[in-house]
């Protein structure tokens, strides 16, 4: 039977690190204990919030609400009929870095690139996690999750997730539906090196042939010069996505300011570097009261300590506003909001 906690504090429960508590909060650590939060008065009469590692969410206050602290472990390896690849069959409670070294360790690469983002395993496929020229959605085979409006389990694929940049089903017709309780990667047999990322490239230029743990490495030493620690500095990684615009706007935003930072997308529109746009407006290094954006990458806001969720929303508003007037680019936050 899974444990019901009251009034449970959050704050350790989310990398911005605010200080909030939950009405209930329920761990779950297999399926069975899923089906019967979900079917426990206390939960059914609630909203319901599922929560990983709490990396990607900012709490703007005390919840009436009943918790799920994704739990569930598992790790394992088939592989495809036709030997072409590995499927990886993970837990949505497993931390997603352990995973990455794990399947490395394995002779299993392809995650490489995705080393070092916070978070959970069952998390990964809600924004389709990105980093250095990988999206999840190019290493994933399938996931389970428990329908809350069918009431029974489904195994969904890729087409089926309907992933974009930072997006997908579970962040669109299917929020709140969805509870994922184990993601299956294709992890290729035969490996290739993702280099499309030039900071990434000149990181393993001086070896003639980088093996994946190579690339491990430079991710993690890039993103550890880069990005502030949650255990540090409170903050959700990158707060806003980057804006796509058509190809006549961002050449006449180019006319205009010749160091615009953009790049060419599959369809010809172009993504805009959001970062580059909040340092423009002079917010790098910015301060209100408790929350801020870092002083070395404008793309992320922080948590001095002693704020709120509130406060946090209220700076990125601004921030996006100033962003529209001087650009006429709307730029977006990317963690839920709750
Ligand atoms: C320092 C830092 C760097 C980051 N870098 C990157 C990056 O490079 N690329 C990137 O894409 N992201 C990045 N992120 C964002 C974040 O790490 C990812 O979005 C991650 O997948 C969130 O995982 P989580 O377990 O913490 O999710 P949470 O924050 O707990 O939840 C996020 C959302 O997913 C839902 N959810 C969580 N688990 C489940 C589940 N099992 N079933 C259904 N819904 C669920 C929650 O309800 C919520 O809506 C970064 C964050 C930080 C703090």
């Amino acid at each position: 039977m899974a444990d019901f906690l009251e009034f449970y504090p959050l704050r350790p429960h989310n990398t911005l690190g605010f200080d909030v508590t939950a009405r209930y909060a329920v761990p779950v650590r297999s399926e069975d204990d899923l089906v019967q939060a979900l079917d426990d008065a206390r939960v059914a009469s609630r909203p319901v919030l599922v929560l990983g590692g709490g990396s990607n969410v900012v709490l703007t206050g005390d919840l009436d609400a009943a918790v799920l602290l994704m739990q569930i472990p598992g790790y394992r390896v088939d592989t495809v009929s036709d030997g072409e690849a590995s499927l990886v069959t993970v837990g949505a409670g497993e931390n997603w870095h352990a995973t990455v070294l794990r399947t490395i360790a394995d002779g299993l690469p392809g995650l490489e690139n995705l080393a070092l983002i916070p978070g959970t395993v069952g998390a990964a496929p809600i924004q389709n996690i990105g980093a250095y020229g990988v999206e999840l959605r190019e290493r994933f085979h399938a996931l389970r999750a428990w329908d809350r409006q069918t009431r029974r389990f489904v195994t969904l694929d890729a087409e089926q997730c309907a992933f974009g940049y930072r997006d997908s089903l579970f962040k669109q017709a299917g929020r709140d539906r969805f509870v994922i309780t184990a993601v299956t990667l294709r992890l290729p047999r035969r490996w290739q090196p993702a280099l499309g990322y030039a900071e990434l490239a000149r990181g393993v230029a001086h070896l003639p042939a980088p093996r994946p743990e190579d690339i491990r490495d430079a991710v993690i030493a890039i993103r550890s010069a880069k990005l502030p620690d949650p255990a540090h500095l409170g903050n959700a990684g990158s707060f806003f996505k980057n804006p796509v615009v058509s190809a006549p706007l961002r050449d006449a935003l180019l006319r205009e300011h010749p160091s615009l930072v953009s790049h060419q997308q599959a369809d010809g529109s172009y993504k805009l570097a959001a970062g580059w746009l909040i340092d423009q407006c002079g917010f790098k290094g910015w301060r209100e009261g408790c929350v801020g954006v870092h002083d070395r990458q404008a793309l992320v806001l922080v948590h001095h300590g002693g704020g709120s969720g509130n406060d946090l929303m209220a700076l990125a508003a601004r921030i996006a506003d100033t962003v529209a007037q001087r650009f006429g680019v709307r730029i977006e936050p990317e963690p839920v909001v709750i």
